[in-house]
């Protein structure tokens, strides 16, 4: 069984996320989501907790995917969960730039480590969290930009609380 971890911010889940999740599902047998968050960074816009629940309820009816937060490296994730894939999105070239330095410290940290990139399907490719981020901020519409059977309004309401 093969078994690679999905990090990010997923603040929030997109359907540019969703596009990678479903190819990676073609390589690997299981797919963990890892919400990464770091108290010493600025916070983002949903807590990761809801995050992490939103992420829950857009996967309710799939197999093979789980979830998890984590504050630590990637990499000690990784041992943590005895996972030696990492998946990534790739957008654009900056994208690449960026994470193939990451991928690179990772391998360095843990020798086992490989990150396969997936890249960006056309029709998503242009969606960011941060995008759907300042559409909600400014309380447009951002449901075309997120899973369909995800109550976006709840979750907005919840962050509030
Ligand atoms: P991070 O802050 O770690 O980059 P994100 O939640 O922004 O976290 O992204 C998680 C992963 O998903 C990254 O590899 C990113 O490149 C990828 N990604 C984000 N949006 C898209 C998209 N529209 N299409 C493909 N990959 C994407």
């Amino acid at each position: 069984m093969r078994t690679a971890i999905f990090p990010g911010s997923f603040d929030p889940f997109t359907l540019g996320h969703m596009d990678v999740l479903e190819s990676s599902l073609k390589l690997f047998d299981n797919i963990i989501i890892a919400v990464g968050f770091n108290s010493a960074k600025e916070k983002g816009y949903f807590k990761p907790e809801l995050r992490v629940e939103m992420i829950k309820d857009i996967i309710r009816d799939k197999k093979n995917i789980s979830v998890c937060s984590y504050s630590e490296l990637t990499v000690e994730l990784c041992k943590k969960l005895n996972v030696n894939y990492i998946v990534r999105g790739l957008r654009t070239t900056t994208d690449f730039e960026l994470e193939s330095v990451i991928a690179q410290a990772n391998k360095k940290m843990k020798k086992d480590i490989l990150t396969v990139f997936i890249p960006a399907c056309q029709e998503y490719s242009f969606i960011s969290s941060t995008v759907v981020r300042d559409v909600l901020i400014h309380n447009g519409d951002a449901s075309m930009f997120l899973p369909e059977n995800i109550d976006i309004e709840k979750y907005i309401e919840m962050n509030r609380k």
